[in-house]
């Protein structure tokens, strides 16, 4: 039997922590080791997000969490790392559809929304009566959004909405989507628009056949002569930099996740060394090459600890920069992946299996790494914060 996840903390950094800070972290590894661990690896193999936990997660105030007012939690950014770290812990797919609701649909209708939008959409979208999903990415359009072809043309009091989004998270469980488009008759520039997904010509169809976050609804979007009133649009939303603003806010809660998903591995590669015996009867833990990979990954778990408690304190203080978080999304999915694969070499053939959670953590994280910015495209963003010369 598994023994109990007692967290990952080789050089003290819990003492960084508040006592807050703590709380948050231990509701959330509770609320996930009761009711994701034992049911991920079955919705894993079935291609299933349990969605049984939508609510529960609302009642802890997982969605938005980090937002200020209209029944959110108004954590700090710390916290909602750490709460992230955790669901990362259970399933980056089940964190991502916490990161999709809250830093991608839920952010932006906070930052570029009216009023009225607030009202109506945040404090159900906080219980988890409301679902969104963020729609950027279209089957021509991946890690250069600006060449998206999505348009919106202003007709009247109405905006037709025309397009196709790819590789959408929770696309077809989502009430609502924020699709980005290009406005025609503002020299196109990129608006954000909120589209219930119970209006005519709106269409969402999963994506099957995937090897990862296979716990996660991923859909490809359709809009076709898709009438919303122009009460939809988001007011303050305005070019290219507003998508990547509310990327920002998701990035920020991956580099947190990512040390979750390395930390489960690393757990289970290390309790299963001091289990498993070869030669002479002696575990495999004694062995050095062995020891070499857990000394490399916890080194490197606790370096990505510090980096990105540095960059939430940052966060905290109104004082980061989309480069920092760049470079902890890059270095914490990279060192995450590492472990997942030298983890899954530890257990040998067993790593292989859904006995244990490396497999499903490993084929997760080439999905984190692509997403949200891939690991190159950060590189560029961290070489032309250091050079000053874009190189896209
Ligand atoms: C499971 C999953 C869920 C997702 N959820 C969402 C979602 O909810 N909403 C959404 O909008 N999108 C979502 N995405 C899409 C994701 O953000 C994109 O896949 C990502 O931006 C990369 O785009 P792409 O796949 O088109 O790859 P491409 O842009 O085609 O890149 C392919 C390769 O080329 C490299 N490359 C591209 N340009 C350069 C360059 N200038 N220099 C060097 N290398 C370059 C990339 O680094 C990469 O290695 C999701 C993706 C996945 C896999």
């Amino acid at each position: 039997m598994a023994i109990k996840f007692k967290g990952v903390d080789f050089l003290e950094v819990d003492s960084l922590l508040s006592d807050d800070e703590r709380l948050v972290r231990d509701n959330t590894r509770l609320f996930i080791e009761e009711n994701l661990i034992p049911i991920i690896e079955q919705c894993n193999r079935e291609g299933r997000f349990p969605r049984e936990l939508i609510r529960p997660m609302g009642e802890l105030g997982f969605y938005g969490a980090s937002l200020q007012g209209y029944g959110c939690a108004g954590m700090s950014a710390v916290e909602y790392g750490l709460m992230t770290q955790e669901l990362e812990r259970g399933d980056s797919g089940v964190r991502s559809f916490v990161s999709v609701q809250s830093g991608l649909c839920m952010y932006p209708i906070h930052a570029f929304g009216s009023e009225e939008q607030k009202q109506r959409y945040l404090p159900k979208m906080a219980k988890g009566e409301i679902l969104g999903c963020f729609g950027l990415t279209e089957p021509d359009a991946g890690s250069n959004p600006g060449s998206m072809r999505t348009r919106a043309r202003k007709d009247g009091n109405t905006y037709v909405l025309n397009g196709e989004k790819m590789w959408i998270t929770s696309g077809s469980i989502a009430d609502v989507a924020v699709v980005w488009a290009k406005v025609e008759d503002e020299d196109d520039t990129i608006r954000g628009f909120l589209v219930e997904t119970d209006r005519p010509g709106f269409k969402a169809d999963d994506i099957h056949g995937k090897w990862s976050l296979r716990a996660s609804v991923t859909s490809g979007l359709a809009l076709q002569d898709v009438r919303v009133p122009e009460s939809n649009l988001l007011p303050k939303s305005g070019g290219l930099k507003s998508p990547l603003m509310c990327l920002n806010q998701a990035r920020y809660g991956i580099a947190w996740g990512a040390v979750g998903a390395a930390m489960s591995c690393y757990d289970c590669a290390l309790q299963y060394a001091l289990l498993r015996k070869q030669f002479r009867d002696q575990p495999i833990a004694s062995h050095q090459l062995v020891q070499e990979k857990l000394a490399w990954m916890i080194s490197e778990i606790t370096k990505a600890q510090l980096l990105i408690l540095q960059v939430g304190r940052l966060k905290d203080a109104g004082k980061v920069d989309h480069q920092h978080i760049s470079m902890a999304k890059r270095n914490n999915v990279w060192m995450a992946l590492e472990c997942a694969r030298m983890s899954r070499d530890v257990l040998g053939a067993n790593g292989v299996s859904d006995d244990y959670p490396i497999m499903r953590h490993l084929m997760n994280l080439e999905s984190v790494k692509t997403y949200e910015g891939t690991h190159d495209i950060h590189t560029l963003i961290i070489g032309s914060s250091v050079t000053g010369i874009d190189a896209f």
